[in-house]
């Protein structure tokens, strides 16, 4: 799957949408959920054009993986959470779900998540 240059995180990193931002670095952008599972949900992105967890971790330079990483630890730290306990999701693909095809990690925290991972709603 090739980069979609359109999607909507591109453009919050383009500036052309705004976004609740939680951290910035050279390699990371960091941003409150517009939709938000848990009383704490940011979403961290990398700076580069990458559509998931597989095509970032394949193509990323060295510096950018580790960046980014350090970045989701800075953040969850930023964001007071690190004490109590986080949560980091990465969906990649058709059966995660995926919706947008820029990479990121999600981070939620701010109670207790329960179990890890929920059955399908059946649509
Ligand atoms: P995915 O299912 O791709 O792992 O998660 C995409 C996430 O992006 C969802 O949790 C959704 O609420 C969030 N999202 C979608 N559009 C926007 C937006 O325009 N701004 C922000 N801040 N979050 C968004």
């Amino acid at each position: 799957m090739s980069y979609d240059p359109t999607n909507i995180f591109a453009r919050i990193l383009r500036g052309e949408i705004p976004c609740s931002k939680a951290h910035e670095t050279e390699h990371a952008l960091a941003f409150h959920d517009i939709a938000p599972q848990a009383p704490v949900h940011v979403l961290v992105i990398p700076k580069g054009s990458y559509v998931s967890s597989d095509d970032f971790h394949d193509r990323a330079g060295d510096a950018e993986i580790a960046g980014f990483w350090r970045a989701v630890g800075e953040t969850a730290r930023a964001l007071g959470v690190d004490r109590n306990g986080y949560r980091l999701l990465a969906n990649h693909g058709r059966d995660a779900r995926q919706e947008v095809p820029h990479f990121h990690v999600h981070i939620c925290a701010g109670a207790d998540l329960g179990r890890m991972i929920r059955p399908p709603e059946k649509s």
